[in-house]
């Protein structure tokens, strides 16, 4: 059983992207959300920032990362945590570049996904270094156990994304979950006392690997949180205004940009 400390409690929380895989619009597309003006309805990969005890903690670090740190310049993550291996959430490693000199930037992730990115990325984790890559410091966490960034602990959130076991990360009163299918008895006893929470919900009709907007507001009625905001949206889902208005009270879509405040 972990021990939910709720004492370092997140500042700010910064939605850098709140789309799935192919972002929103699709390229190529000509659907009614993918056409749409409105600047909530232009998704990129989902991530966050969140700011507790005077560090900046980044979510997932996917293709967009570089656009979405010049959106934000002078902002800068002193670590990041990763949810998982597919490519909308880690797809940006390699722009770290510029932010991990002369300090390595830690990344803190399952041991399976440390690996995986060694294979992938091979020239910047293995014994020979190619000169200039990004210095990154991959810290394996255990799924089952809090751990700690500085001062700050965190606790993984296993969760099922289909077949592939994947973490979310619960901050303080904070808990942050993306591409979840299923959510086991285990991980639903760590949100007990959670304030707010940003959870998947891909579209309207079932998908094998993500929660339907249905899935998601099942998940948000029995974690109970005081309020929910839905991120890894797809064009299939409503647009931004037409999702707000049929969601219950306490519960939002996510936009790219959204600053979430206690
Ligand atoms: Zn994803
Ligand atoms: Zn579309
Ligand atoms: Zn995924």
């Amino acid at each position: 059983m972990i021990h939910t400390d709720t004492s370092h409690k997140p500042s700010r929380i910064i939605i850098l992207g709140s789309g799935t895989s192919t972002g929103v619009p699709v390229i190529g597309c000509d659907c009614q959300v993918c056409r749409s003006t409105d600047p909530r309805d232009k998704r990129m990969r989902a991530s966050a920032l969140v700011e507790v005890d005077g560090q900046r903690l980044l979510i997932d670090c996917g293709p967009d990362f570089r656009r979405q740190f010049l959106d934000i310049a002078p902002l800068r993550p002193d670590a990041i945590l990763l949810t998982h291996i597919h490519y909308d959430h880690v797809g940006g490693i390699d722009d770290l570049r510029p932010l991990t000199f002369p300090d390595p930037l830690s990344i803190y992730c399952r041991p399976d996904l440390a690996e995986a990115l060694r294979r992938t990325m091979p020239y910047c984790f293995g014994s020979n270094l190619y000169p200039g890559v990004p210095q990154i410091r991959l810290v394996e966490i255990d799924p089952t156990r809090q751990f700690l960034v500085g001062s700050t602990p965190v606790i993984p959130l296993p969760v099922m994304h289909h077949d592939l076991p994947i973490i979310g990360f619960r901050i303080g009163n904070f808990a942050y979950i993306t591409d979840a299918k299923t959510v086991p008895p285990s991980t639903m006893s760590l949100l007990h006392g959670v304030d707010t929470i940003v959870v998947n919900a891909l579209r309207l009709t079932p998908h094998h690997s993500h929660f339907s907007l249905s899935e998601a507001m099942n998940f948000i009625s029995a974690v109970n949180p005081r309020r929910a905001f839905l991120t890894h949206i797809s064009h299939q889902m409503p647009s931004h205004a037409c999702l707000s208005a049929i969601l219950p009270p306490g519960v939002f879509p996510a936009a790219d940009g959204l600053v979430i405040t206690p």
